[in-house]
This record gives structure tokens, C-alpha cells and sequence, in this order.
């Protein structure tokens, strides 16, 4: 059966990473979450001292991305690929809502986006990915065979991200959570270079009154009338 890729895009919270992961392993397929690359330069940009509530040294970290290695790798028990810079697995680090507070800054900068972007193609190169993220059908995989673009409101998306971080054992005010899940909502779409946009050939499903398991199915019959029209 021929393998497509499959693109996922909308805005924060949406639970595009849940149903992503869902998807490709009843399809065998690679998950790659472009997000947790954003947030790992942000890491790295954090660790650094090149970003934090005060000031950016966008010139800082650009002369020194090429100094930032992000890779995957498949945890059995997870079930999902867990992300690591320079070598260390980082992926509980990056779910912070200080990373959040930053990454859409950092997601910015072309010449970020630009070592992403290239990963993320070669990652993709030869079908069978479920990604997610922002740009993906209308960037990273202009000519995926599957696009959807998931929405939700925006309290529905703050209590959702809110009940994962107390879940971690972090200590978050729901507010914050709300103010992080809409600033970042505006600087992603309102970015010069890749906003967050509806790609013309994507399907939206709004989710705000819908379950996980419902979701699912949703997502599942649409990727089977697609391959099947293959
Ligand atoms: O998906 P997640 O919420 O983890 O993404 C974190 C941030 O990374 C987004 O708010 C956005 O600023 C950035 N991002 C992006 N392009 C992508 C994926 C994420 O700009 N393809």
C-alpha cells in the first residue's frame, strides 16, 4: 500500500501531537513533532543565556545554531520518539511553560526555521510521516496527500495544556496557561516568515466538543478514503 505523508497543523494545544501519534502507529508510520524541534532550540537558547524574560541575542544564537544537533529516537515504552539535543534526551524539559513562554520567539527567526524546515524534509522524504505543527502542509510538505488544520477554543486548549502540566507535577496558574496559549496563538499567525495559516487544500476539524477516541476515528476515516483514492 503506498505510504503517504500526512500533515497536521493548527494552533497550540489543539492535541494535534495526540491524535499524530495515534495515527501513525496504527499506520506503522513515522510521528515527527516539528514542535518539540522549536522547543529545543529554545532549550539550547535558554541553557545559553541567549534568551530569557529580559532580553534575546537573536544574533547569538543564530551564529550558534550550527552548534545545535537535534535528533529522535523511538522509546519503546513510550511508544513515541523522544527528542534530544547535542545527544541528551531532553523531551520532559521542553514541555515547560518557560520554554512555552519563549519558543515563539525563537520560531521567528528565518534562519531557525530554516534548519528545521531542512530536517523536517529529510525526515519526510520518503512518505509514510504523520507531522505536526504550524507550517507543515503549507511549507515543510506543500504536496502532502493528507492536510488537516485542528481548532479549538482557546479556554478548551489552556485547560486541556493546563491539566497536562499539573499532571507533570508542575506549578501553573490556569490564567498563564490561557495568556501563553493565545500570545502564542498571535505571534504564530502574525510572523512574517511561515504563519500559522489554514493550508487551501487542508481539512478543519474543530475540536472543542470532541473526544480523543472521537477524534480519532474522524482522523482515521480520512486517511483511509485518502489512501483508498490513491
Ligand atoms: O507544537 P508546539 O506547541 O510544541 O510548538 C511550539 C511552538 O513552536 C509553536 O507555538 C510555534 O511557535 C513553533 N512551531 C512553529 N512551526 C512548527 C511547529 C512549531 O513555528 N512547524
Amino acid at each position: 500500500m503506498k505510504k503517504i505523508t500526512i500533515a497536521i497543523d493548527g494552533f497550540s494545544s489543539t492535541g494535534k501531537s495526540t491524535v499524530a501519534k495515534r495515527i501513525a502507529k496504527h499506520l506503522g508510520y513515522v510521528y515527527v513533532d516539528s514542535g518539540a524541534m522549536y522547543r529545543a532550540v529554545t532549550y539550547y537558547a535558554m541553557q545559553q543565556g541567549f534568551i530569557d524574560s529580559n532580553h534575546f541575542n537573536i544574533e547569538g544564537l543564530v551564529e550558534n545554531l550550527k552548534a545545535i544537533t537535534i535528533s529522535f529516537k523511538f522509546n519503546n515504552a513510550l511508544g513515541f520518539a523522544e527528542v534530544y539535543l547535542n545527544g541528551i534526551n531532553i523531551e520532559n524539559d521542553i514541555r515547560t511553560l518557560e520554554v512555552s513562554s519563549f519558543v515563539s520567539k525563537v520560531a521567528e527567526i528565518s534562519e531557525v526555521r530554516q534548519k528545521l524546515v531542512e530536517q523536517q524534509q529529510q525526515l519526510g522524504k520518503d512518505g509514510g510521516v504523520v507531522m505536526d505543527g504550524r507550517d507543515i502542509g503549507t511549507v515543510v510538505f506543500p504536496d502532502a496527500e493528507l492536510k488537516l488544520f485542528l481548532t479549538a477554543s482557546p479556554e478548551n486548549r489552556a485547560k486541556r495544556r493546563f491539566d497536562e502540566l499539573v499532571k507533570r507535577g508542575d506549578r501553573v496558574l490556569y490564567d498563564e496557561v490561557l495568556k501563553n496559549v493565545e500570545e502564542r496563538d498571535y505571534i504564530d499567525s502574525h510572523r512574517k516568515d511561515s504563519p500559522l495559516v489554514k493550508a487551501e487544500d487542508a481539512i478543519e476539524i474543530d475540536n472543542s466538543n470532541m473526544s480523543k477516541e472521537e477524534q480519532f476515528h474522524i482522523v482515521l476515516g480520512l486517511v483511509d478514503k485518502r489512501i483508498n483514492s490513491i
